[in-house]
């Protein structure tokens, strides 16, 4: 008999496996932005912020691989809700018509005290952003924001879309790649965990193309 989503998450110990990289990766994006701001003389804001926390009002691109640990995570806090899911859906739809220069809504998973409700799972795009200029900046999203670049983290973050494709077998999608907005990939991981068709049912989905993600990173 084939197993769901879920089965073979449980059984093959992805969430684990899944949690360990990206919360490697997440931690690795600190030191970086830590060793930068000697070099750049600047202290990270981030560290001290106190301020809204407009860089969660942002269109947030994230691999499949990172749906499914917050997914996971809200199942394990028994969160995953009709309402939640319906909520995820509405999120998706109006975020990917969208684009990050005009997204500016407060992230479904920002509680009420300005934290994130899946800190530790959160993905390596929320997780590598650091910042050496005032937090007001931030909410005008002006240019003279300095960012960490975090290339290196953010490269094996994508290398752990293969082999996180690889463990799942599904199959490979050429000019796509298994990502998307994050109340997407959270929603469509829900949506999978317990079936058994989940590798037809995820690969029948429109992934986005280069073009697409292009649309969704700022220039
Ligand atoms: S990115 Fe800006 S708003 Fe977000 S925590 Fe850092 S300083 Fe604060
Ligand atoms: S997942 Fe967490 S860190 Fe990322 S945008 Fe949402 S609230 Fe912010």
């Amino acid at each position: 008999m084939s197993r769901t989503l879920g089965q073979l998450v449980e059984a093959e110990q992805i969430v684990p496996w899944l949690a360990d990289n990206v919360a490697h990766i997440n931690k690795a994006s600190g030191k970086g932005a830590k060793e930068t701001s000697k070099l750049v003389k600047l202290a990270v804001s981030c560290n001290t912020c106190q301020a809204t926390k407009t860089c969660c009002w942002s269109l947030v691109v994230a691999r499949l691989y990172e749906g499914l640990l917050v997914a996971a995570t809200l199942r394990a806090s028994a969160r995953d809700t009709p309402e939640l899911r319906e909520q995820l859906r509405i999120r998706a739809e109006a975020m990917e018509a969208s684009s990050p220069y005009d997204w500016r809504t407060p992230c479904l998973f920002l509680d009420g005290k300005e934290r994130c409700t899946v800190y530790d799972v959160r993905p390596t795009s929320c997780g590598a952003l650091y910042v050496y200029t005032p937090p007001e900046l931030c909410t005008t999203r002006d240019r003279e924001i300095k960012a960490y670049v975090a290339a290196n983290e953010l490269a094996a973050a994508t290398e752990l879309e293969e082999a996180f494709r690889q463990r799942l077998s599904l199959r490979q999608k050429v000019g796509r790649r298994y990502l998307g907005v994050l109340p997407r990939m959270v929603l469509v991981s829900l949506e999978a965990w317990d079936r058994d068709d989940f590798r037809d049912y995820l690969r029948q989905l429109p992934w986005p193309s280069d073009a697409d993600i292009a649309r969704w990173s700022p220039a």
